[in-house]
C-alpha cells in the first residue's frame, strides 16, 4: 500500500512512513474508500507536516563565459511557505517572468523544507518540472494555491489565459 499522506510505497511491516512519518494503518485495505474522519486526519497531517516547506520556481539567464560558451545561471524565486497559503486563494509572485514564447511553457519548481525562518543550512531541495499547454509570450505571472486536500497547485497567467497545474504533493 501507499502512504495516504505523501504517496510513498510502504512495506506492510513498517509502523510509520519513512518519508513523512505518518502512522501506518496496516488493517486498511488498499482500495477501500477512506471514511471521512480518516480523510480529514490525512489532510490535517499533510497540512501540518508541510507547513515549513517553501515552494518556488526558477528562472534562467544566460551568461557569456567565453567566445563560444554560455552558461546558464539559475535564480530561485520563492512563492510561499505552505503554512502561509489559505484555502482557495492564489498567492501570485510579485514579479512577472518573461516567457520566450516557447510552447508549452516549462515551469521548473523547487520545494524545500526550512527549519527556521531564514536558515538555509541543511535544507533539502526537491525539484520538478510542469508544462503548461498553449502559447505564452511576453509577461507571465506565476502563482501558488492550496486545495482542500492540502495539495499545492501552480498557476500561470498572461493577458489571454490562466491555467492551473495538477496537484503537487509537497511531501513526496
Ligand atoms: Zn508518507
Amino acid at each position: 500500500m501507499n502512504c495516504h499522506v505523501c504517496g510513498e510505497e510502504l512495506k506492510m511491516d513498517s509502523g510509520r512512513c519513512p518519508v513523512c512519518g505518518f502512522a501506518v494503518l496496516v488493517q486498511l485495505e488498499q482500495n477501500k474508500e477512506l471514511d471521512k474522519p480518516f480523510q480529514q486526519t490525512v489532510v490535517r497531517y499533510r497540512r501540518e507536516r508541510q507547513k515549513d516547506h517553501e515552494v518556488g520556481f526558477f528562472t534562467w539567464t544566460w551568461k557569456r563565459e567565453g567566445p563560444d560558451h554560455f552558461a546558464n545561471d539559475r535564480q530561485p524565486h520563492p512563492l510561499a511557505r505552505c503554512g502561509q497559503l489559505e484555502d482557495g486563494q492564489i498567492h501570485w509572485h510579485k514579479e512577472e517572468i518573461i516567457s520566450s514564447g516557447e510552447e508549452p511553457l516549462m515551469l521548473s519548481y523547487f520545494i524545500r523544507e526550512l527549519t527556521d525562518p531564514g536558515d538555509e543550512t541543511g535544507v533539502q531541495e526537491k525539484t520538478g518540472t510542469i508544462f503548461f499547454e498553449g502559447t505564452w509570450a511576453g509577461n507571465v505571472q506565476v502563482g501558488l494555491s492550496l486545495d482542500q486536500e492540502a495539495f499545492v497547485h501552480f498557476h500561470v497567467k498572461d493577458e489571454d489565459h490562466e491555467i492551473i497545474s495538477p496537484p503537487v504533493n509537497v511531501l513526496s
